[in-house]
């Protein structure tokens, strides 16, 4: 599960795998981050109009280190490197 905003220079991931549905993320960026009907961590779409997200880029790389599966992984949009974790 992956997603990216226009503005953001994040490319956000989450891998279900290790998501043990604490939630920290979406306590920290509700706007980025929800849970589905299996208590899974998913990516919310970005605003349509604005195709960004209210948490900034320093909020989301906070919510990825909140988690504490590391089942958030931020990638850098330009370069495809794994900034975390
Ligand atoms: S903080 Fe991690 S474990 Fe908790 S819901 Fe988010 S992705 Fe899942």
């Amino acid at each position: 599960m992956r997603n990216s905003s226009s503005t953001s220079k994040y490319i956000i991931e989450v891998d279900r795998s290790k998501c043990i549905s604490v939630a920290n993320c979406v306590a920290i960026a509700g706007d980025v981050f929800e849970l589905d009907g299996e208590q899974i961590a998913i990516i919310k779409e970005p605003d349509p109009k604005t195709k960004t997200y209210t948490s900034d880029d320093d909020t989301i790389m906070l919510a990825a280190r909140s988690c504490p599966t590391q089942a958030i992984i931020i990638k850098d949009r330009e370069t495809g490197q794994q900034l975390f974790p």
